[in-house]
């Protein structure tokens, strides 16, 4: 049987108009639409898209954005000063800086500066923190969107054996936490999974990713996972974005994502799942906020 495509693409559609229903509902009780302020610092053209589909996004569900864009030249201060101002906007319920960031600003110190409650990437220390003790204030997106399209197409997660290549602080590591964590009504996306992370340091990687009856790959590295590397039947998440003469290409090699029972694609899998979770996030700083 061909593998079942987990479409990103189509289901992030769906909890966008989940979404924009309960944007509706703040604004007729009188409440102000959520606000998402987001800072571009510099001219990557990568960036440049990113930020674009989260504006675009925001303007399909009804939440308000402001875009803050500082050439690549700032200095810390200026950047400091900036997130000093919109963290005190009642208006502005969500505030993500699009990273990376040039070489001259101090990474830490500016996530450090977001107000944790209004921190919908859930990169500031403090939400971290949340997470990892099983009480989350927000989950990071990506890896909820990891979560989210295992759950809403019924794939368990619950007693599997779950490899994820990649040890990033934006990806891997967060969904390990995720897939390990028990699910309770503080934190609905546990999904009690036995997890191994791989990374550059680990020995024999084809070994170790054939154990998974789930595979996600979150590398950036075009055709990392070989069919070698997958047992055949198992779910696989491709998290990767790569550029390829023009084209975007995951991590995971075509052949291998035939072994798959059902597999995320790139493009259309998690990206699109990945905004719409940045969306819930600023919506449920909203509420939390604005009640
Ligand atoms: P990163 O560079 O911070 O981390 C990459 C990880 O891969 C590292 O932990 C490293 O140990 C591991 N790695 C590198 N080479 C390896 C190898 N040969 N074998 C095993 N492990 C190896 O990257 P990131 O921010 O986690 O992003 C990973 C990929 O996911 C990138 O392609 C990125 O563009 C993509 N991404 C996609 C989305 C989305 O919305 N779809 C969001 C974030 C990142």
């Amino acid at each position: 049987m061909p593998p079942l495509k987990l479409d990103g693409k189509l289901l992030a559609q769906t909890i966008r108009t989940e979404i924009a229903a309960k944007v509706k509902e703040q604004t007729d009780s009188g409440l102000p639409a959520p606000g998402l302020a987001v800072i571009l610092v510099g001219d990557e053209p990568a960036s440049r898209v990113y930020v674009r589909n989260k504006i675009k996004a925001c303007d399909d569900v009804g939440i308000r954005h402001t875009l803050v864009e500082l050439p690549a030249t700032v200095s810390q201060r200026e950047l400091l000063d900036k997130i000093g101002e919109l963290n005190c906007d009642p208006l502005v319920h969500g505030l993500l800086v699009q990273l990376p960031l040039p070489k001259q600003i101090d990474n830490k110190e500016i996530i450090d500066a977001i107000d944790p409650e209004i921190d919908v990437d859930c990169f500031h220390p403090e939400n971290v923190g949340l997470l990892v003790a099983g009480n989350p204030r927000f989950y990071p997106c990506t890896p909820h969107g990891c979560m989210q399209i295992l759950e809403r197409n019924r794939i368990e997660t619950a007693g599997k054996e779950v490899v994820i290549v990649g040890r990033s602080n934006i990806v891997g590591k967060p969904l390990a936490l995720m897939l390990a964590q028990k699910k309770t009504i503080w934190n609905p996306a546990g999904g009690d999974a036995t997890v191994t992370i791989a990374h550059t340091g680990t020995k024999n990687l084809a070994e170790v990713c054939r154990r998974a009856d789930i595979l996600i790959a979150a590398v950036g590295k075009a055709r990392l996972i070989l069919p070698e590397m997958v047992k055949p039947g198992a779910v696989i998440l491709d998290v990767g974005i790569n550029s390829e003469g023009g084209k975007i290409v995951g991590d995971v090699h075509e052949e291998a994502m035939q072994l798959a029972s059902a597999y995320a694609p790139v493009p259309g899998g998690i990206g699109p799942m990945t905004i719409a979770m940045l969306l819930e996030n600023t919506l449920k700083a909203a509420v939390a906020l604005d009640g």
